[in-house]
């Protein structure tokens, strides 16, 4: 415990000048340490304020480029957000070994997004099941007059659904406005029709309303990718079969899936940063899918084709906007975009999907075969020399050590350093 209060009167009011002084006053005075938010990149000018409230910097995360991906025929390349090293090698890797089959093919299933209204206290919860049901057509005439933009561009609501929930305090009648969101995520625009319906639905049935927000268990907004890497692309039939057996272990073990798919959302969730989307959104939608039969489960499947070949598949709920949310103010991620060519959020869940299933190959060969050690160390121990103190020209000598002598640890990188500042 520190002697300072974090009771901060006035400080989301302050200019970020101020907020930094009241910081370095913090830090005993140290304002020189906080030079570092000195520099906001392509968000200066007032933009990290309108983003978020209490601004006092910008953590810059690298931003890379994939290369060789090829999906639904068309040559991408695809802006990758990360501070993960080998996440990109790993995809560039992985989708140069496709491009022979044609790279990845995927399909999406519509950009439908779902919000949920709680009413709870119906001691006749399946008549006002039936009387919401009944009501469709003036449900949906509510919702669309919510937002004039979305249905003036062909989106709105497209379907009701009234589940019944059993919870402890009884059953509760949860309805979901279905929505045709079309190029955006859509959270603001299903809540504000979820707000302005739920007093409508409690006038009916005489429930009281409760939460209203949308699910980011998406799965009406479905994307999915499949690709053949040729047996000899991959090392060998003998390759091919401990890839499947990987696998395998993932879809009989969640302790194992929960790392195949955190390795899927290394890649993911690269794209979906860069392109200014919101990834804890897309993460926990993809978990939850992950979970829906009832166990945690992987969400790309691997099989071996009739000609001997690996043929990777994935599907998830991918809710991604190309307008909305930070996309269309965040200067990087509208060059993102741009980069990308995704002038839909279809073609953004498209590739986005394609990116998790190169990456899961990637992990999935490294495991089955030299661990992922080698390719991860190898590129981590410029890391690991920063970390040890090197600095310039030190930071790949020592680096280079580390490869060579294969302990990439931080007390090996400590000694290489003494030793060569000692010449
Ligand atoms: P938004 O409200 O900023 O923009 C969407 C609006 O843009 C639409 O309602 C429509 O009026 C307009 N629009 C213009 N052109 C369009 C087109 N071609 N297609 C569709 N709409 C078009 O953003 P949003 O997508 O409704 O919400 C996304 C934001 O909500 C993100 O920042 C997200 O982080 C945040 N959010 C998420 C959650 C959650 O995931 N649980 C909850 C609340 C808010």
């Amino acid at each position: 415990m520190t002697d300072h209060t974090s009771r901060l009167p006035g400080f989301a009011q302050a200019s970020r000048e101020e907020r930094i002084g009241i910081l370095a006053e913090r830090l005993g005075g140290n304002a020189e340490a906080l030079q570092l938010f000195d520099n906001l990149g392509p968000i200066e000018g007032g933009l990290v304020d309108r983003l978020i409230e209490n601004a006092i910097g910008v953590m810059p995360v690298p931003l890379g480029l994939a290369t060789n991906m090829i999906v639904d025929g068309e040559e991408m390349l695809v802006p990758m957000a990360t501070e993960e090293s080998s996440v990109i090698a790993a995809v560039c890797n992985s989708a140069k070994r496709c491009r022979d089959t044609g790279g990845f093919f995927t399909s999406y299933s519509g950009s439908l997004t779902i919000a949920q209204v709680q009413l709870c206290g119906l001691s006749d919860p399946r008549n006002a099941r039936a009387q919401i049901l009944g009501r469709t057509d003036e449900i949906r005439a509510i919702c669309d007059e919510v937002d004039p933009q979305l249905t003036s561009l062909g989106g709105g609501l497209r379907e009701v659904d009234v589940r019944l929930v059993e919870a402890r305090s009884g059953t509760m009648v949860i309805v979901h406005l279905v929505v045709d969101t079309l190029d955006a995520m859509g959270a603001n625009a299903v809540n504000s029709m979820a707000e302005r319906v739920a007093p409508v639905l409690a006038g009916w049935t005489g429930a009281r309303p409760l939460l209203r927000i949308l699910s980011n268990l998406a799965d009406r907004r479905l994307t999915r990718a499949r690709a053949v890497w040729p047996a000899d692309q991959i090392g060998g039939p003998e390759v091919v079969e401990a890839m499947l057996l990987g696998a395998e272990f993932a879809e009989a073990d969640p302790y194992r899936a929960t790392t195949h798919n955190k390795g899927i959302m290394n890649g993911i969730s690269a794209v979906v940063l860069a392109t200014g989307n919101d990834t804890r959104a897309i993460e926990s939608g993809a978990h939850a899918y992950a979970a829906q039969g009832g166990q945690y489960g992987p969400l790309t499947h691997w099989e071996k084709t009739a000609g001997g070949d690996l043929a990777g598949t994935i599907e998830l709920p991918l809710s991604l906007g190309i307008v909305g949310g930070a996309t269309r103010v965040h200067p990087v991620a509208q060059l993102c975009l741009k980069i990308l060519g995704a002038d839909s959020a279809e073609k953004l869940a498209r590739i986005t999907a394609a990116v998790g299933l190169a990456q899961n190959f990637g992990a999935l060969r490294a495991l089955a075969t030299d661990g992922i050690q080698k390719g991860h160390m190898a590129l981590h121990a410029q890391n690991v020399a920063i970390a040890a103190g090197a600095e310039g020209d030190e930071i790949e000598a020592v680096a280079a050590g580390l490869r060579a002598h294969g302990r990439v640890t931080e007390a090996e990188a400590r000694k290489l350093l003494d030793d060569l500042r000692k010449g």
